[in-house]
């Protein structure tokens, strides 16, 4: 069995997303799962074609360099690029198997943003999802989670956790669209995502005027 120091389990946090582009509030999110968790290692992993995902994503290659400048100094973090590697739709229920499959008897814990959890109940087998990981959410807007809101997973009610995180009004989405505005809106865009990143975009041009 795989353990961390004291013989516990290893603790495992997922934390996926497109990262189209990382922006301030997911960096804050990994550093609180850190901390909250006591986790031995976070698993930053950038999603491939997500199914849910209309919009298509900037390419795999810039979204992976992005998240390495993100998260990639941050201690504890791995940015992963497996479900990038993958052909196909992606599912986190692969991704969670394959890491428990690598770290026997490790606990995993699974971190959303409220927005993912409101639509939790359509993921791709959820519930074997909840039966071998706990899902941590962080709030996204001032109307706070509620008990009922997990009682729908019974019997796996027990297995939603929060995230104290500051409420962080920002959205890769938003960015997105500052930086296709005119060229203030866009240095104010510049602002909330971490310096490398915003380097990067600068850079590759990402995200411009069509
Ligand atoms: P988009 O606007 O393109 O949908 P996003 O900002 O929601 O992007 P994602 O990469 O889709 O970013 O999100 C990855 C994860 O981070 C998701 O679980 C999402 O809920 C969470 N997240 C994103 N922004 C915030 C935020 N401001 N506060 C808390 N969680 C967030």
């Amino acid at each position: 069995m795989s353990t961390s120091a004291g013989g516990q389990s290893k603790r495992i946090g997922v934390f996926g997303g497109a990262f189209d582009p990382p922006h301030n509030a997911h960096v804050a999110l990994a550093r609180a799962a850190l901390e909250q968790y006591d986790l031995d290692v976070l698993h930053v992993i950038p999603t491939g074609h997500a199914w849910h995902k209309a919009r298509a994503l900037s390419a795999p290659e810039h979204r992976l360099a992005m998240a390495r400048l993100a998260f990639g100094n941050i201690e504890g973090v791995t940015v992963d690029a497996r479900e990038l590697q993958r052909p196909g739709p992606t599912f986190t229920i692969d991704t969670l198997k394959a890491l428990q499959a690598e770290n026997p008897g490790c606990q995993l814990y699974l971190f959303i943003g409220a927005d993912q959890f409101a639509t939790f109940g359509q993921w791709h087998l959820c519930r074997e999802i909840l039966e071998i990981a706990i899902i941590c959410i962080a709030d996204r807007t001032e109307s706070a989670l509620t008990q009922t809101e997990f009682d729908v997973y019974a019997p796996y009610n027990h297995r939603f956790f929060i995230l104290k995180l500051p409420l962080m009004p920002v959205s890769a989405t938003q960015i997105r669209q500052m930086l296709a505005s005119d060229a203030a809106t866009a240095e104010e865009a510049i602002k909330l995502v971490p310096d490398a990143v915003a380097r990067y975009i600068s850079h590759y041009q990402l995200y411009g005027p069509g």
